[in-house]
C-alpha cells in the first residue's frame, strides 16, 4: 500500500513526480504530496485526496526544483488528512521523507523524544521516524546515510523510505524492509527511486531492486552505493526492465479494469505460452525444474495467499486434489503465520499473490522458511519481494494490473495452478494420457473462448442495469466453481459496495437461503459437469423462494434457462477448466453495476491494491 516516487538528476522533478504518482495511485490514494529541494530551500505540498487534488493545488505554486520526493498514501496511522500526509518533514523543516509500511514501535520512540523535547504535529507513526533522523544527525554529527542506517537500527516495522535533506542537495537515501523500492539508473547522471517499475519505465530500463535492510545513496557527485543496516556495503545488481509503457495506459478503455478484463484471452495465452505443447503433449514449468522431483513426491502442497490469491489457490486444491491426488490445504496467509501451523520439511509451501509484495503472504512464507519446508512463489510483478525470497516459483505474465480489483491476474493464477495439476497428474500418472491430451488441447482453446464471452457484453451490461440498485446478492457454485463463486462475490463488493457472499451452492440450505425473497438476485454457475442436476435443484429451490436466478451455463443449455430469470452461456469445455471461463461474465457484471452506481472502479473506496501491510 502506499506509492512512493523520487528523483534527483538534471530535469524538473516535478512533472516526474506527478506522473510517477499517477501511475502508483493504485497503491493508495487517500492524499498525496511531495516535497522539493530548490536553491536550498526545501518546499511540501500535500493535500487530502487523489493526486490530481494535489496537482490543483500545486499548480500556482513554484514547484521547481531538480530533486524531489513524492507520496499517494494509504492511511493506516491516523486519518487521511492535510497533516498526516505525506511527506512529513523534521521540526525546522531541514528535512523531508516518504513513508510505505508501519513503524511498529512508534510510540516507544515518539515517547523518547517527545522527553528530548521534540513536538510532533501529525498522528502518523511515520512522522516520529523524520525526527528520529533528524535528532541521531545533530547529536551524533553523522552524516545523513549514516543517520537513516542508525535510526533504522531502532525501528521495528515495515518500511520502504526515501529521505530528502537541505544539508545534502545533492543525494537522496532510501532504504527498505518488507516493503518494496527500485532505483532506476538515468541515462544523464539521474535517478528514479519508487515502489514500483511504472513511474520509471518511460525514462530507464536499468534498475536495482534494493533487498530488505539495505540502504540506497544516491548522490549526483558520488554516484550509487548501497549498504547494508549492518554497515556493510553491497554491489548493485542491475537488472534490465521487461515492461513496456503501453501495458501502463488505458488503451482506449474507460476505465484500467475493463481493459485488463478484455485482455485475457493474451494474458491467459502468455501465461501457457511455451509452457504447454499439445502436439508433443507436455507440460513445463521452468521455474519449479529444480523441485519438479520434491513437488511430484510430496505429500501435501500447503498454499498461503490472500484475497483474490486466496481464491485462485481454492480453485488450485480443487484440481490438484482430484487429479494429481496431492493432499492441498489453502491457507489465509494472516491465520497462518500466527497461528503456529504445523510445517516441516517434508512440505512444500505455495505461496500465491499478484503483486508479489503481499505482507501477510511474505510473513507467512519467512515463517514456512524457518520451519525448513520448501517455499515456492507463483506472482505477476517480475523481481517482486516474493519471486526474491522463494526457493524457486512462476510467474504470471499477465502485465501489469492497475485496476484494484484484480482480473487477469486471477486468471493468470488459475492457469497457472492449471499447468501445474496437469504437470503433477502427468508425471504421477494419475490422469490417462487421453485425458491428460485432451485437458491440455481445450487449455489451448480458453483464450479463444474467453474472446467469444466478451463478445457478449453487451448482454451482460443489460442484465447488469436491472440489478444495479439492489442490496444484497448470493452467489452459488460447487466443485471448483464454488471459489469463483466467491469471487464473483468479492469483485461486486469491492467495486459497488453491494454486499454480496459467495457460497457452496448446497450450504444455501444451511444459513443463507433466508434471506431469499423477490429482491434478491442469485447467480448461480451452473454449468454441464458432475454435479450439474444438484445445482438444478438448488436453482429450483432459490425459485421456489421467488429469488431470481442469473446463471451461468453451458451453451446450448436448456433445463436452466427455463429456471433462470437470465442466463449467460459460456462455451463447452473440460468442467476443470470452466473457472477461467465462468469468472469473465462476472467480472464484467461487477464492473458495469460498478459505473452504472457511479462508483470509482478502478480505485474502490479504502481499498488499495499490493497489500503490503498486515
Ligand atoms: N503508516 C504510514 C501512514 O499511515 C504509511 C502508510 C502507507 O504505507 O501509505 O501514514
Amino acid at each position: 500500500m502506499c506509492g512512493i516516487v523520487a528523483y534527483i538528476g538534471q530535469k524538473e522533478a516535478y512533472p516526474i513526480l506527478i506522473k510517477g504518482l499517477k501511475r502508483l495511485e493504485y497503491r493508495g490514494y487517500d492524499s498525496a504530496g511531495i516535497a522539493l529541494l530548490d536553491q536550498g530551500e526545501l518546499k511540501i505540498y500535500k493535500k487530502q485526496g487523489k493526486v490530481a487534488i494535489l496537482e490543483e493545488f500545486a499548480a500556482d505554486k513554484n514547484c521547481e526544483g531538480k530533486v524531489g520526493i513524492g507520496h499517494t498514501r494509504w492511511a493506516t496511522h491516523g486519518l487521511p488528512n492535510d497533516t498526516n500526509s505525506h511527506p512529513h518533514f523534521s521540526e525546522n523543516k531541514d528535512i523531508a521523507l516518504i513513508h510505505n509500511g508501519i513503524i511498529e514501535n512508534y510510540n516507544v520512540l515518539k515517547e523518547e523524544l517527545e522527553h528530548r523535547g521534540h513536538k510532533f504535529i501529525s498522528e502518523t507513526d511515520t512522522e516520529v521516524l523524520v525526527h528520529l533522523i533528524d535528532d541521531i544527525r545533530k547529536r551524533e554529527k553523522v552524516s545523513l546515510a549514516e543517520a537513516v542506517r542508525m535510526a533504522l537500527l531502532s525501528v521495528t516495522g515495515a518500511y520502504a523510505i526515501v529521505v530528502i535533506s537541505k544539508d545534502n542537495p545533492n543525494q537522496l537515501v532510501a532504504a527498505r524492509k518488507s516493503s518494496p523500492l527500485v532505483v532506476g539508473i538515468g541515462k544523464e547522471n539521474e535517478y528514479y527511486l519508487a515502489s514500483d517499475a511504472t513511474p520509471i519505465v518511460e525514462y530507464t530500463k536499468q534498475v536495482v531492486y534494493l533487498n530488505d535492510e539495505e540502504i540506497a545513496v544516491v548522490d549526483l557527485n558520488e554516484g550509487f552505493k548501497i549498504v547494508h543496516l549492518s554497515n556493510q556495503e553491497k554491489t548493485p545488481y542491475v537488472q534490465q526492465l521487461e515492461m513496456n509503457l503501453e501495458a501502463l495506459e488505458k488503451g482506449g478503455f474507460e476505465h484500467f479494469m475493463l481493459k485488463e478484463i478484455f485482455e485475457q484471452p493474451r494474458s491467459i495465452h502468455d501465461c501457457f505460452r511455451g509452457r504447454l505443447n499439445v502436439e508433443q503433449g507436455w507440460v513445463s514449468l521452468g521455474g519449479l525444474k529444480e523441485y519438479e522431483q520434491k513437488l511430484v513426491n510430496a505429500e501435501r502442497i500447503v498454499m498461503v495467499a490472500c484475497g483474490t490469491s486466496w481464491h485462485a489457490c481454492l480453485v488450485g486444491e480443487y484440481l490438484i486434489e482430484d487429479l494429481a491426488r496431492i493432499n492441498v490445504e489453502v491457507e489465509y496467509a494472516s491465520e497462518f503465520r500466527y497461528r503456529n501451523p504445523i510445517i516441516g520439511e517434508d512440505d512444500i509451501v505455495i505461496a500465491v499473490s499478484q503483486s508479489g509484495e503481499t505482507a501477510d503472504t511474505l510473513a507467512a512464507l519467512e515463517l514456512a522458511k524457518s520451519k525448513g519446508a520448501t517455499i515456492l512463489g507463483i506472482c505477476n510483478v517480475v523481481g517482486s519481494s516474493i519471486s526474491r525470497i522463494t526457493d524457486a516459483g512462476s510467474y504470471t505474465h499477465a502485465g501489469p494490473e492497475i485496476g484494484v480489483a484484480s482480473t487477469k491476474a486471477f486468471t493468470a493464477q488459475v492457469t497457472i495452478l492449471t499447468l501445474l495439476t496437469l504437470f503433477l497428474a502427468h508425471k504421477k500418472g494419475t490422469i490417462s494420457q487421453s485425458a491428460f491430451q485432451s485437458m491440455l488441447c481445450d487449455l489451448e482453446a480458453i483464450p479463444d473462448q474467453v474472446k467469444r464471452i466478451l463478445e457478449n457484453d453487451p448482454k451482460i451490461k443489460e442484465i447488469s442495469a436491472i440489478y444495479k440498485d439492489v442490496r444484497n446478492a448470493l452467489y452459488l457454485g460447487r466443485g471448483s466453481s464454488f471459489p469463483v463463486a466467491l469471487e464473483g462475490a468479492l469483485k461486486l463488493k469491492e467495486i459497488s459496495y453491494i454486499h454480496a457472499e459467495g457460497y457452496p451452492a448446497a450450504e444455501m440450505k444451511h444459513g443463507p437461503i433466508a434471506l431469499i425473497d423477490e429482491e434478491m438476485p442469485v447467480v448461480v454457475i451452473a454449468t454441464k459437469g458432475t454435479s450439474y442436476e444438484k445445482v438444478v435443484s438448488n436453482i429450483q429451490e432459490v425459485k421456489a423462494r421467488k429469488g431470481r436466478i442469473i446463471a451461468i451455463v453451458t451453451e446450448g443449455d436448456r433445463q436452466v434457462k427455463e429456471l433462470a430469470d437470465h442466463v449467460i452461456e459460456i462455451p463447452e469445455t473440460n468442467q476443470y477448466l470452466v473457472p477461467l471461463l465462468a469468472t469473465i461474465p462476472l467480472q464484467l457484471l461487477s464492473y458495469h453495476i460498478s459505473v452504472m452506481r457511479g462508483c470509482n472502479v478502478d480505485q474502490p473506496r479504502n481499498l488499495a491494491k499490493s497489500v503490503t501491510v498486515e
